[in-house]
């Protein structure tokens, strides 16, 4: 599913978050730990009007964990508490209401201290598209909620979701936040992962963008894999990348008549095995 972002469905989204953030104690606001900031919606402080949050970092078992390391440091120096999860093995969930209770205290004790009952801490999670979110609330929800509400048939209403084994309620369907497109290079960071359909942008143009940043940071995982002799010397200069994805797409075959390198072959053959893991675990943007 590609969601096409114009202004008008910006505004329809801002409306329904700002609408659910009535209903909720704290948002959950989920982003890619191998992009933390172009996986960022730019207008998420504003859209959220300073509702305690809990920022966390999923895909974490995909990002390279030194460079996740220094985003949480880089987060904490900023006063913001992140922490990394794997939504779809659930590493990291179970500390969810946890760090929820702790970002909620204070109001809790407040509760206590007036003789009240405090009821459950209730949740909205926020995020891109792609970030994450259905497989999260399914995992907290210990049930896959997407399948009963997707029946023909079944009005879906706005429901909360007990989670289990803590004083936390969740809502069903989450916040839909638009990523930032301004920036050429956040639309690149973000092909590269898969988080936005390859149509947006030329499929040679991602691949190179992602073999340049792999040839600075990822040289071994890359020439390993692909057999490379020549480590760019210049990374600014195009004719050295392009070398690299010439000696991938003929370790690959991708040869057409005359022996030239079919370059957007190449690049699809790239681009698939690095999404499939194969090249190990990588970030596309780190803090320092
Ligand atoms: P949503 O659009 O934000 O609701 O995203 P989804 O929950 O549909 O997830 C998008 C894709 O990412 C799916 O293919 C998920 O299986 C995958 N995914 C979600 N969380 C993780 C994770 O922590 N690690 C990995 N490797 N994949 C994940």
């Amino acid at each position: 599913m590609t969601i096409q972002w114009f202004p008008g469905h910006m505004t329809k989204a801002r409306r329904q978050i700002q609408e659910k953030l009535k209903l909720i104690d704290a948002v959950i606001e989920l982003i890619d730990a191998r992009l933390p900031l172009s996986s960022r919606n730019p207008m998420v402080d504003e859209i959220l009007q300073g509702k305690p949050r809990l920022m966390l970092m999923n895909k974490a078992d995909l990002a390279d964990p030194e460079v996740t390391r220094q985003w949480i440091a880089y987060f904490k120096e900023q006063g913001q508490p992140a922490f990394p999860v794997d939504a779809s093995t659930g590493t990291g969930v179970k500390e969810i209401p946890g760090q929820i209770k702790l970002l909620l205290k204070e109001k809790i004790d407040k509760q206590i201290a007036k003789g009240m009952n405090p009821r459950a801490m209730r949740v909205l999670i926020v995020g891109i598209p792609n970030v994450g979110k259905s497989t999260l609330i399914n995992r907290l929800a210990g049930r896959n909620i997407a399948e009963t509400g997707d029946r023909p048939g079944v009005t879906k209403g706005q429901q909360w979701i007990k989670v289990t084994g803590g004083e936390m309620e969740l809502l069903d369907t989450p916040g839909i936040l638009w990523p930032k497109f301004e920036d050429q290079n956040v639309g690149y960071r973000l092909a590269v992962t898969g988080a936005i359909k390859e149509e947006i942008l030329n499929v040679e143009d991602i691949a190179f963008f992602a073999i340049k940043y792999f040839s600075k940071y990822y040289w071994d995982a890359m020439s390993e894999r692909f057999d490379l002799k020549e480590r760019p010397s210049d990374f600014e200069n195009p004719d050295e990348i392009v070398s690299v994805m010439e000696a991938i797409g003929r370790k690959r075959g991708c040869i057409v008549s005359g022996g030239r390198v079919d370059l957007e072959k190449a690049s699809s053959i790239f681009l698939r095995e690095l999404r499939a893991g194969k090249l190990g675990r990588y970030s596309m943007e780190s803090p320092y």
